[in-house]
């Protein structure tokens, strides 16, 4: 077993922190940059690996990639990555904004191998982390173990591991055999017979239930599916370019700076910006493919708006979905085999940040403008959380939109926190 000290240790490779690195790369800090770690979990980088359909298509503009918002020379732009792998006249050629989900995919992975100095360790998983205290009990660090028991001491820690995934309360009694989250979709669904005349049911409305309703088609041509959607059925994003100019980066400080029931409206109006929708073109896709199957045949599919699920049981080898028909109040059983669930992500924060919060004795986690939980400005060691502070700022604050800004946002504030000599700080 092993033990490793670093400055900074971010986990997760994903976008957020594939961008953090390439801030920290670009910002000159020799020792900065020759300090800092990024774990992944996995043997490589795949974005979104699990519903990397060949169809599935970014939802925002290549244009807000991982770099040029922030500094449109970098080498690390998506199309700086188009062309050294010599494929730009194609995608130029298909005069989009919205690449393919895979090719954004590719993207990363060639960003990850084109840092010179910031490290990736790949397969390791970061299971738990205990905050390091110096001799006046102020957290001088973190402490973060990997499964297979190598620990990892750092200064500053970077939590950018996404959300958890949510299950309803109603599924809790179901064998987990029979459950598969949005996140989980390829690697279960390939363990499946494609032979296997299986009756899958996806739960919810929005864009990960759609997908998945739409791959079973392909991935298990016996199938017979259906989509349970508790809304009036599957709606559009918002996509006005009025509605867009708030996922600016610029809108984080309006958003940060607003009182927290003034946020809390915005969110919910924004909702149908990001979530309980679908991308419009996809919304064409699916009504298209269901048209064809009631002319054409054969009818597979069922679509079950305005439904919500009440119980969930066993009988015998089948599972039993106790369906509520929101129109008429009526429950009727509906048996099938396999749930899947494209019921979203947790709202609050992970698992792993709720662990080390309690363990840091803070009562709540509160952020700062710089994505830095509060401790304190005695606290030597700092802690930062991407991704899940939509709350606090903005509902892009998941998405890849304000990812160049934020980089940014949190490199000045590691910098600025290096620039404090160690006398000033027992002083
Ligand atoms: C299906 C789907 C489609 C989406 N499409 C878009 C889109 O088109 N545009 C957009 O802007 N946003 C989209 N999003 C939102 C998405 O959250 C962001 O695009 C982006 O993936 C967030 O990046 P992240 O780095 O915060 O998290 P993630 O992408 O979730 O990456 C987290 C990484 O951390 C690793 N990890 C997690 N825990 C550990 C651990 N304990 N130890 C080591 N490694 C760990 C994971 O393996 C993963 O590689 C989509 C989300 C989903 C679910």
């Amino acid at each position: 077993m092993t033990d490793q000290e670093v400055g900074v240790l971010a986990i997760g490779a994903g976008p957020a922190n594939l961008a953090l690195a390439v801030a920290i790369e670009e910002s000159g800090s020799d020792e900065l940059t020759r300090g800092t770690l990024l774990l992944e979990q996995s043997p490589d980088i795949k974005w979104q690996r699990d519903l990397l359909m060949p169809w599935a298509r970014s939802q925002v503009s290549f244009l807000k990639d991982l770099v040029t918002l922030r500094n449109p020379r970098s080498r690390f732009s998506f199309l700086n990555f188009l062309h050294d792998q010599n494929r730009l006249d194609e995608f130029v050629n298909l005069a989009t904004f919205n690449p393919f989900r895979w090719e954004l995919s590719d993207y990363l992975q060639w960003v990850a191998a084109n840092l010179e100095k910031v490290r990736i360790r790949y397969s390791v998983r970061a299971e738990t982390i205990e905050p390091t205290r110096d001799a006046d009990g102020l957290i001088s660090g973190w402490t973060v173990r990997l499964t297979g028991g190598d620990t990892i001491r750092c200064r500053d820690l970077v939590i950018g591991g996404g959300r958890d995934p949510h299950v309803p309360e109603v599924f809790a009694d179901l064998p987990k055999d029979r459950i598969v989250h949005s996140a989980q979709y390829n690697s279960r669904i390939a363990q499946v017979p494609k032979d296997r005349k299986i009756r899958p049911v996806v739960i919810g409305g929005a864009q990960s239930a759609a997908e998945m309703f739409m791959a079973l088609h392909q991935n298990l041509p016996l199938s017979e599916p259906t989509i349970v959607i508790r809304s009036i059925g599957f709606q559009s994003y918002q996509t006005s370019k009025f509605v867009n100019e708030l996922f600016y980066p610029s809108f984080v400080d309006d958003f940060y700076n607003s009182p927290a029931e003034v946020r809390a409206q915005i969110l919910d109006e924004m909702r149908l910006t990001n979530y309980a929708g679908l991308a419009p073109p996809f919304l064409e896709e699916i009504y298209l493919m269901l048209y064809q199957q009631k002319r054409l045949g054969p009818r597979r599919s069922t679509v079950r708006a305005m439904t919500e699920v009440v119980g969930a049981r066993m009988a015998g080898d089948e599972v039993v979905l106790n369906l509520r028909d929101r129109k008429t109040g009526k429950v009727e059983p509906l048996h099938c085999d396999l749930v899947l669930l494209g019921t979203g992500y947790d709202a609050g924060m992970p698992r792993l940040a709720r662990a080390l919060a309690e363990k840091a004795g803070l009562s709540e986690i509160s952020v700062s403008r710089f994505h830095r939980v509060e401790m304190g400005e005695a606290a030597w060691g700092g802690l930062y959380l991407q991704g899940v502070n939509e709350e606090t700022h903005g509902i892009a604050d998941s998405l890849i939109s304000v990812l160049a800004h934020r980089s940014h946002d949190i490199l000045g504030d590691l910098l600025a926190r290096r620039a404090v000599p160690t006398k000033l700080r027992s002083a």
